[in-house]
């Protein structure tokens, strides 16, 4: 496979552009390698600057629910853009969508639009101290919630993959009322909330920032119950699980209620939207009926919130979750297979996210996929990436599946891991 051209745009792109990205991981640097350049995308698949078409599992990381260029997404921002791309004043369609979200999410009673997941768990943070009066946040080890200074503490994906545990210029004064605990410890953060003060419980309902790693039974329900005792909010960070594991996310999945939930990704369609929803009683403590400052330029931008909208209406009207479930259903069957003749390797699923893990044992908190051996995904990416494979470049990433990826896409994944696997 000829890389020429993407060799050339990331040297252009390094010239003007920290390490030649807008965001760490697209650098490659976890895999060794330098990244392609996309050129286009369509479906299920990608194509480089070069030429070289790939099936897609990263999908945007997540938002690309639909496949890539859904052309009635596409229709319908462009008529929405004709119309003026940003005004800074209301619009209806930012109604449309919160309405939507409600229909679909009853406990999203009101809902406040802002323009990235960073910005939607910074506002819940500071909602929930507010509401509250508290100051300590209780977050997991792993558990990405975004690039904000109070949450970027052990935060899974980009730290670690870089090396990075806790990044400079993040003061110890920010983060002294951060308290970490171990994923799928309900014991620590009983203890921590006994510790007093606590505002509120962030938590990836099911992880997706140190690769997928599902909550153990009871672990989110205690959750609920200990913040309930200690008067703190539980706060679901679902800005990658929300309309991607279940049609109703983790609330759906697991019956379980939280205080807030954030959102983004797949709410955007691929167009930069966050959000943060919950009960009226809460959400009504951001300004202006409350006093939570919060506020943003583009926030509930209408085109999109047109891409975000559309999305949703296609996702339920051609039923995207029950295809999902399927092909990640086969999906699941062709690990479980695959790991019961090749004991290094295991695997996690759930809905439209999935993580092989190069460890025997499916790991269940950070420090179990820390142990995983780096070297072998990084051989294992490489092999991929050559047979027109694209997967997230990190052990520590979830990989995705979209409304157009096929069974016999997953076989020639599924084919392509057992080819690796049986020769490395
Ligand atoms: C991606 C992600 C974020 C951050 O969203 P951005 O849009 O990248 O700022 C926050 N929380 C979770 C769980 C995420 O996966």
């Amino acid at each position: 496979m000829d890389h020429t051209k993407s060799r050339q745009a990331f040297d252009a792109a390094k010239k003007s552009i920290p390490g030649g990205v807008n965001s760490p991981v697209r650098a490659f640097r976890a895999v060794g390698s330098e990244p392609v350049f996309i050129a286009s995308a369509k479906d299920q698949f990608v194509e480089d600057v070069d030429g070289n078409r790939y099936l897609d599992f990263i999908c945007t990381w997540g938002p690309a629910i639909l496949g890539h260029a859904n052309p009635e997404v596409l229709d319908a921002v462009r008529r929405r853009m004709e119309k003026g791309i940003s005004f800074g004043m209301p619009t209806e369609i930012e109604t449309r969508l919160a309405e939507k979200m409600h229909s679909m999410l009853p406990y999203v009673e009101k809902v406040r639009f802002v323009s990235s997941g960073t910005e939607a768990t910074m506002t819940a943070i500071r909602l929930a101290r507010g509401y509250t009066g508290k100051e300590k946040i209780i977050k997991f080890n792993g558990c990405y919630h975004g690039h904000h200074d109070s949450l970027l503490v052990k935060a899974g994906s980009g730290g670690a993959t870089l090396g990075v545990p806790d990044s400079p210029g993040v003061t110890p004064g920010t983060t002294k009322s951060t308290v970490i605990c171990e994923y799928n410890n309900a014991d620590e953060v009983r203890d921590a909330l006994e510790g007093g003060n606590v505002a509120a419980v962030i938590v990836e309902p099911v992880a997706g920032n140190m690769g997928v790693i599902k909550p153990g039974d009871g672990f989110l329900q205690a959750l609920r119950e200990l913040t309930e005792r200690h008067e703190a909010l539980l706060i679901f960070d679902e800005v990658m699980t929300g309309f991607r594991i279940h049609r109703q996310g983790a609330y759906g999945l697991y019956g379980v209620t939280p205080d807030l939930a954030t959102f983004g990704k797949v709410i955007g369609g691929g167009m930069p939207v966050g959000a943060v929803g919950g009960s009226a009683a809460v959400m009504d403590w951001l300004a202006p009926v409350g006093p939570v400052y919060q506020a943003g330029t583009l926030s509930g931008n209408p085109a999109a919130m047109e891409c975000g909208l559309k999305t949703l209406e296609i996702y339920e009207r051609e039923n995207v979750p029950d295809h999902i479930q399927a092909v990640s259903g086969h999906l699941a069957n062709g690990l479980a297979d695959i790991c019961s003749r090749h004991n290094t390797v295991s695997f996690s699923v759930q809905g439209g996210m999935f993580t092989v893990f190069f460890t025997g044992t499916a790991p269940s908190n950070f420090p179990e996929v820390a142990a995983c051996d780096m070297e072998r995904f990084r051989c294992f990416f490489q092999y991929m990436l050559e047979k027109g494979i694209l997967l997230p470049p990190s052990q520590y990433e979830a990989n995705f599946i979209s409304f157009k990826h096929t069974k016999q896409d997953i076989d020639h994944y599924l084919n392509a891991l057992e080819t690796f696997l049986s020769a490395n």
